[in-house]
């Protein structure tokens, strides 16, 4: 049983724009993101983090309410210019870094976690997509887009903001039991 109390503490010691804690049961999950996936996406079917190499969404749903509780975490960076998308996407990796801190504190506490984070996976120089396993799994983070949840409106729901101007704002999901 998770300590929120304990978590929190240390939650608070993280540079995270915010945190909600919420249950899987509220994710709306939809067939059509995979639509966008596979028509605007460059990443789709080059990692085991995106699809198709992460199964149909009805594979990522049962996936993901294998899991009852989930913890949503934000943060935000501000850049010169959003419009640069090399700048823009250097933003990630320290959200990355820090959805890792987040998935560890929980682990520790003896639960089990799948996490869910943003775009696809840039551990390894090449993936080993499709010819072999991933060769990290642990560090693995599927795109939450990926399994078909509908990021806006969960976000709405806790009052998740996005923000906008130059500031660019990355969301992951922490499942665990
Ligand atoms: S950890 Fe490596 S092999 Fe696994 S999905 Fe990421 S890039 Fe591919």
């Amino acid at each position: 049983m998770l300590d929120r109390e304990l978590l929190e503490t240390k939650l608070a010691e993280l540079p995270l724009f915010q945190y909600e804690f919420i249950k899987t049961e509220e994710l709306l999950f939809s067939e059509n993101i995979r639509y966008i996936c596979k028509t605007e996406c460059p990443m789709y079917g080059k990692t085991w983090a995106c699809p198709p190499g992460v199964g149909e969404v009805s594979e990522c749903k049962a996936r993901v309410l294998a899991f009852e509780d989930a913890l949503c975490i934000t943060t935000v960076t501000e850049v010169n210019d959003i419009a640069d998308i090399e700048e823009t996407l250097a933003t990630r990796a320290p959200h990355e870094a820090i959805t890792r801190q987040v998935r560890d504190l929980v682990a520790e506490q003896g639960c089990e976690t799948l996490v869910l984070s943003t775009e696809a996976c840039a551990h390894c120089e090449d993936c080993a997509y499709p010819d072999e396993p991933c060769r990290h799994p642990e560090y693995m983070f599927p795109c939450v887009e990926s399994h078909g949840i509908i990021v806006t409106d969960i976000a709405e729901k806790h009052g998740i903001a996005f923000m906008n101007g130059n500031i660019v704002t990355w969301f992951s999901l922490i499942l665990f039991k």
